[in-house]
C-alpha cells in the first residue's frame, strides 16, 4: 500500500483538504442510478450544495440523461472505473485501462476538468498510483472520519449522526448514490445538509475545496 505521509504532501493522493475555510465536500460513489441520484440531486438543489459524484463508465453509459443532470446542476463528475473491478484481483495494468475507458465517457459531459479518480474500494498501490498521474489523474480518497459505511446500510440516523457529529473544516465525505438500496443515504442527506448549513459549512465539489488547500507549514 502507499504511505500517507509520502503522497499526500505532494498532492497525488487526497485524503481531505487542510483549510480553515468551513467547506466540506459530499461525494457520491457507484452512480449514476436512476431512483437515487435525482433525489440526491433534488435535495442538493434545496440547500446551495454541489458535490462530486465518482461515477461508474458503464452506468454512465447506461444512463447519460442522469449524467447530464448531474453537470448541468453545476456538480462535478470523478472517474470511479469503468466497471469496477477490484485492481487487488486485476492488476494495475487491467485498471488503467478501465480508468482510460471512464475517462472517455467523463470528457463527453466534463472536458477540460481536472481529473480527479476514486479508487474502487478505495484500494490504491504504488503502480496504480502512477498509472492514474500517468493518465493526468489525481486520486480522491475521503476523510477517515468521513466515511458513513452507508454501503453496509446502517439506519438514516447513524449515517447522518457520523457525519454531523465528526464534521470538520476539509472533510470529503463517503456516500453512495448507486450500488444498492440507497434510500438511507437520501434520507440522511434530509438530516445532513440542514445541520452543517446552520453550522455555517457551505457545500463544494472536491476541485473547489482543493483551492482553498492551505500548505502545511512543518514547523521545527
Ligand atoms: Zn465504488
Amino acid at each position: 500500500m502507499i504511505k500517507r505521509k509520502e503522497v499526500e504532501p505532494n498532492g497525488q493522493v487526497v485524503w481531505e483538504a487542510h483549510t480553515s475555510k468551513k467547506l466540506i465536500a459530499l461525494t457520491f460513489d457507484d452512480g449514476p442510478n436512476p431512483k437515487y441520484t435525482p433525489q440526491v440531486l433534488e435535495l442538493l438543489k434545496q440547500y446551495d450544495a454541489h458535490a462530486t459524484f465518482f461515477e461508474i463508465g458503464y452506468r454512465m453509459e447506461q444512463y447519460p440523461q442522469i449524467v447530464q443532470q448531474v453537470v448541468q446542476a453545476g456538480h462535478e463528475l470523478g472517474n470511479h472505473s469503468m466497471t469496477h473491478q477490484n485492481e487487488k484481483k486485476v492488476g494495475a495494468q487491467s485498471m488503467s485501462l478501465d480508468i482510460i475507458m471512464a475517462d472517455k465517457v467523463i470528457q463527453k459531459y466534463q472536458p477540460n476538468h481536472l481529473k480527479l479518480f476514486r479508487p474502487p474500494g478505495g484500494y490504491i498501490d504504488n503502480a496504480l498510483l502512477q498509472k492514474a498521474n500517468q493518465l493526468g489523474y489525481k486520486i480522491i480518497l475521503w476523510s477517515y472520519h468521513q466515511d458513513t459505511k452507508d454501503w453496509s446500510l446502517p439506519g438514516a440516523q447513524v449515517i447522518a449522526d457520523h457525519t454531523i457529529r465528526n464534521a470538520r473544516s476539509g472533510d470529503i465525505v463517503l456516500l453512495h448514490d448507486g450500488g444498492g438500496d440507497r434510500s438511507r443515504t437520501v434520507q440522511a442527506l434530509k438530516l445532513i445538509l440542514p445541520a452543517l448549513k446552520q453550522q455555517g459549512y457551505q457545500f463544494v465539489t472536491v476541485s473547489e475545496l482543493l483551492q482553498y488547500q492551505q500548505t502545511k507549514v512543518n514547523l521545527p
